[in-house]
């Protein structure tokens, strides 16, 4: 595991340069990509699960966790259920302070003490509960092919998402609870980072034009958490070959094929 230091656009740049001046260089990137959904609103018994969100990222490179759902007890049981093996985990995300993607880090700071967790700004409770949260308000790498987009704002709150390049397919976005509109960050993640292959995570019941957005940027569209059945419905009546369902306990190896 590396934690990078220099911000993930320069590095893009100076990527961007090489690729210019020499057309067949390889770039070394994530290969491999498995997502193991921890809790989602959407049932799975016997799992346990609640209104929350979180999802245990696994490459050939690092192991990290993407929220933390609200309840540490349905955390321990669906982490126990599903034989996640915390001492592999590298680093934990938070996208946003709500109690539905930070709660069961309490569960976390329990058992895997001192655990860096990147956060969009000043922490309010992880430390308190023996993380390491590390704040990240602009887009950077934080672990090898692995970003930040930067803090962006929407509805009062102040959401961070995570970019994942993954070899020869794209980027595959994981977001929270898209506070700043699933369509600005699909954007945004678009500019800063270039193809977009596959976003998850919760959508906060898009309008049509913002799922049609997302539709139009990235080429798998994995609504969970907060999107609401009526976006899910929506991309699977519009958007057939790109929905992908989620729910708690699902296991998504990538690329898909
Ligand atoms: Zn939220
Ligand atoms: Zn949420």
């Amino acid at each position: 595991m590396h934690v990078y230091g220099i911000p993930f656009i320069n590095s893009l740049r100076h990527i961007t340069l090489i690729l210019n001046a020499r057309d067949s260089i390889v770039l070394i990137m994530v290969k491999l990509m498995k997502l193991t959904v921890i809790n989602d609103n959407e049932p799975n018994p016997p799992l346990l699960n609640d209104w929350g969100w979180s999802v245990l990222i696994e490459t050939d490179k690092w192991t990290l966790l993407y929220d933390a759902d609200t309840e540490p007890r349905i955390m321990e049981h669906n982490i126990n259920a599903l034989s996640i093996n915390l001492r592999e985990v590298d680093a934990a995300f938070l996208s946003h302070y709500h109690a539905d993607h930070y709660g069961g880090f309490r569960y976390i700071g329990e058992v895997k003490r001192g655990l860096i967790v990147y956060v969009p700004e000043e922490d309010r409770i992880l430390a308190k509960w023996g993380l390491t949260p590390i704040i990240v308000n602009s887009p950077r790498e934080i672990l090898d092919d692995a970003a930040a987009t930067g803090v962006m704002r929407g509805m009062g709150v102040n959401e961070h998402s995570l970019v994942v390049k993954l070899s020869n397919y794209g980027l595959v976005v994981i977001v929270g609870c898209s506070h700043p509109g699933i369509d600005n960050i699909v954007k945004r993640v678009h500019e800063l980072f270039g193809n977009i292959y596959l976003v998850i995570g919760g959508f906060h019941e898009p309008s049509r034009r913002q799922i049609d957005a997302v539709a139009e940027y990235s080429k798998y569209v994995c609504p969970a958490h907060c999107s609401g059945n009526e976006a899910k419905d929506y991309v699977k009546a519009h958007y057939p070959g790109k929905y992908c369902e989620v729910k708690t306990g699902t296991r998504l190896n990538l690329p898909i094929t």
